[in-house]
């Protein structure tokens, strides 16, 4: 491993959230004299997840969108719903995709390196870092850190910390099976056993889509479990006896109350930085829409210290919904049955994007049953 003495900038991990900005400061076109250092223990050349998101206009990553679907599906045991979500598009990036576009423009760039090696440790101080990569130690000074590791310093601490894990398996049949012109969101006829969980479809053609079984609970389940509750809604609630199943997903995303800070250490980025949403698990947008004030920032020769935060609203409601979801307060069948049934579409996917007006939010939160909700809000403030 080479690696040279001095980085203007240095990022741990090459996931999402530093290939998200990384790309952004090469399109500026402004950092093309600044020597850039990227590190993670992955070569990235694996489909390891797919991100689905919504937008409104062409996305920093269009290029690249798989599929897009003007139509989304919510399906529960009393409310059956196909919803136009225009001006949204529901949108899917795989994650292969991802890699291989940001790698490609990367690898034009002589100023910028990657380094495949394990992050054992880092420490980050006035500018200076210092870092055990596979057992070596390695000194920069003067150099900009983002890191997108995400440790988990939830333990012993009073925070609320619920997985989501999912898994999914891509899906080929051997007659049409699929209506491409909607991807189902959310399907919560399945039952509720293991706690709130559902399964959502995106169909890639007629013949093949992914097929999602989540859950937001405190444990995993055994490895045959999710695979169990996948065949049984392949054959009872799409009616596909025949199919192959061409590649497999498998990811855990932590939904917590837990504080993150932008500033610490460094600058943390991506879920490290806090930007999961807790109650959703969702982060691609978020992270799209931070990448880009980071570079704006960067651009603009400001401090990162001006980048406004998410108003603390939003951490209220996630936390609040999060303490109903942690507690059995109300099951989560229940919650996004109702939102999703008395709310327009586009109002629930503003709120949660964290773009909802105050109007949108009271409207929501009015819709869902008062008490428990009351109570959980009580102990968040
Ligand atoms: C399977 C899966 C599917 C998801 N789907 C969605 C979705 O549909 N929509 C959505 O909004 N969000 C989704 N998410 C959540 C979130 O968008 C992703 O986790 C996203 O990749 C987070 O970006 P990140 O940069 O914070 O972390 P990552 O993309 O995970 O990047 C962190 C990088 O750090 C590297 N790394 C970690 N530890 C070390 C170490 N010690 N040394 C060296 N390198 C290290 C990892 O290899 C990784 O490349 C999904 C998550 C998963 C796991």
């Amino acid at each position: 491993m080479t690696i040279r003495s001095h980085f203007d900038f240095i990022f741990l991990g090459a996931g999402c959230a530093s290939l998200s900005l990384l790309l952004r400061l090469i399109r500026s076109e402004k950092f093309g004299d600044k020597k850039i250092l990227l590190i993670d223990k992955d070569a990235k050349k694996s489909n390891d997840r797919t991100w689905c998101f919504w937008e409104k206009e062409n996305g920093f990553f269009d290029e690249i969108v798989f599929r897009k679907w003007n139509t989304i599906s919510f399906l529960s045991d009393d409310y059956n719903a196909d919803m136009k979500i225009a001006p949204y598009q529901y949108k899917m990036i795989r994650g292969i995709d991802f890699y291989e576009y940001c790698f490609k423009e990367i690898s034009k760039h002589r100023n910028i390196e990657f380094v495949q090696a394990n992050i054992d440790e880092w420490d980050y101080q006035e500018k200076l870092l210092s870092i055990k990569l596979n057992d070596a130690e390695y000194r920069f000074d003067n150099t900009i850190l983002f890191s997108s590791i995400y440790k988990d310093n939830s333990k012993g601490k009073k925070v609320i910390k619920l997985l989501q894990h999912f898994k999914g398996w891509i899906i080929e049949t051997q007659k049409s099976s699929f209506d491409t012109q909607k991807a189902t969101m959310m399907d919560f006829r399945i039952n509720q056993n293991n706690g709130t969980s559902f399964v959502y479809v995106l169909p890639f053609d007629e013949k093949t889509a992914l097929v999602e079984y989540t859950l937001f609970t405190k444990q995993l389940l055994e490895p045959e479990e999710y695979d169990e509750q996948l065949k049984n809604y392949i054959k009872s609630f799409l009616g596909i006896e025949h199919y192959k199943v061409s590649e497999i997903e498998f990811g855990v995303i932590p939904m917590t109350n837990e504080k993150f800070s932008f500033e610490s250490n460094g600058w943390n980025i991506g879920t490290a930085g806090g930007q999961t949403k807790a109650s959703s698990g969702y982060t691609f947008q978020f992270i799209q829409k931070k990448s880009q004030q980071i570079a704006d920032c960067l651009i603009a020769g400001k401090s990162l210290k001006q980048i406004p935060q998410s108003p603390r609203r939003f951490n209220f409601y996630d936390n609040t919904l999060l303490e109903i979801l942690y507690h059995n307060k109300l099951p989560g069948k229940q919650i996004f049955t109702t939102m999703f049934k008395k709310n327009k579409p586009q109002q629930v996917l503003r709120f949660l994007d964290n773009e909802s007006s105050v109007k949108d939010e009271l409207k929501i939160i009015s819709s869902l049953p008062t008490w428990p909700f009351l109570k959980a809000a009580i102990k968040q403030l």
